[in-house]
């Protein structure tokens, strides 16, 4: 399921605390035809944007923080694909610079490398896949996604040749770190093949739990 139709009826409320769809729909409200085109696109950020929000809420965290983008890189993102978002910057601390980690710069060095193409887009797709893979859920729970397939549709679209090379359906996350290995010459596999490897359900296992959006799924 992606992509769902904005409507009013979850409209945030300043003064109660928002939940995640009602963020997810307030972002969505006011679709640039950028987003009108694109809505998988637009349901991604939408999704990507509403976890940073909620994550200000709870923690204190910036957006930048959150999501691995700058102050500027917020600012076009925003203004091109959801300018509603920006209605509720005014709820959380001020987007700033956030820097990456030696780990995160890895992972992000490695999905700009095989990234679809040079634009704004696939930058902060990015930077967002590389930022919230720090987290500690599945990766398309952390990206706010509504299930895996949504996952596995992002990397076909923005990292068609890296997704291409999961050819086993291996998790996400283990396989970009697979992948760091290998591109490295070194490995940190257990076993000589996945079949004998007492990891097997650690790497390729079901990615069981609910979305941060699960509500939205059930209107
Ligand atoms: S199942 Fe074992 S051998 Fe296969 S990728 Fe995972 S750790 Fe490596």
């Amino acid at each position: 399921m992606t992509a769902l139709a904005p409507s009013r009826e979850l409209a945030v409320d300043a003064k109660t605390a928002p939940t995640a769809e009602s963020i997810y729909v307030s972002i969505l409200s006011e679709p640039t035809s950028l987003a009108t085109a694109h809505p998988f696109a637009a349901h991604v950020l939408a999704c990507a944007l509403t976890m940073g929000v909620m994550e200000s809420l709870e923690t204190g965290a910036t957006i930048s923080c959150a999501l691995g983008l700058d102050r500027r890189a917020l600012n076009q993102l925003t203004l091109q694909w959801a300018p509603a978002a920006r209605d509720l910057f005014d709820l959380v601390r001020e987007p700033q610079d956030c820097a990456r980690d030696e780990e995160e710069e890895q992972l992000h060095r490695l999905l700009t490398r095989f990234r679809a193409d040079p634009s704004p887009l696939c930058a902060w797709m990015t930077a967002i896949v590389a930022r919230r893979a720090m987290s500690p859920r599945h990766l398309w729970q952390d990206l706010g996604l509504l299930e895996r397939s949504e996952l596995t549709r992002l990397m076909n679209e923005w990292f068609p040749t890296l997704a291409a090379a999961n050819t086993d359906n291996m998790k996400w996350k283990k396989f970009f770190y697979r992948k760091l290995c290998e591109l490295e010459g070194f490995s940190l596999c257990v076993a000589p093949t996945c079949g004998e490897c007492g990891d097997f359900d650690n790497c390729f296992g079901e990615e069981h739990g609910a979305s941060a959006l699960a509500r939205l799924t059930r209107r």
